[in-house]
């Protein structure tokens, strides 16, 4: 369906769906910054960096929620590091006390326990399918990355230690590194 888009086209489809992403969630807020994935995957270009540490003093989030470090794409990756970056600009009074760098879809049997944050997301099935469905651009070229993420979801609660026994067949619960 989108193969004659131009990637202008592209860029508007995206930005549309996670305008609609937002309603549904009932974010407080979304900020689009509309940075090329160069810039963000560039150790030497600032702008995301700028961006960032803008956000970060008008918002001051107590915890944030980002990409985890060993993440499979480089640019979610360069996100890490320019957020990293962008918080070491803040007076350490300022900094966020927290912050997770998740992985949703990938297996992490690799990595141990310890450094494992393990954050409850279930009861929310219909809320998270909804969102996912928004995502069409990246669902119809036949991977349904909507189904996968319901399924990592739920195998990694299942094997999490720190699921109490009796919840662990129903569980969907995410895996979170700590760092
Ligand atoms: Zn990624």
């Amino acid at each position: 369906m989108y193969k004659d888009f131009t990637d202008a086209q592209m860029i508007e489809v995206r930005r549309r769906e996670q305008r609609k992403a937002a309603e549904i969630g009932e974010y407080s807020t979304m900020v689009q910054l509309n940075h090329p994935s160069a810039n963000v995957k560039d150790p030497a270009s600032k702008a995301v960096v700028d961006d960032l540490e803008r956000i970060l003093r008008a918002a001051r989030p107590k915890e944030i929620h980002t990409h985890n470090l060993a993440d499979k794409h480089d640019t979610h990756v360069g996100v890490v590091l320019k957020l990293v970056e962008a918080i070491r600009r803040l007076p350490a009074v300022q900094r966020p006390s927290k912050l997770v760098g998740c992985e949703v879809r990938r297996d992490l049997d690799w990595m141990t326990d310890k450094d494992k944050v393990v954050m409850t997301v279930d009861g929310h099935d219909n809320l998270a399918d909804a969102l996912m469905g928004v995502f069409e651009s990246q669902i119809c070229g036949g991977k349904r990355y909507d189904l996968a993420a319901r399924g990592r979801r739920r195998a990694n609660g299942t094997s999490s230690r720190a699921t109490p026994p009796t919840k662990a067949k129903t569980s969907s619960s995410a895996w979170i590194s700590r760092r």
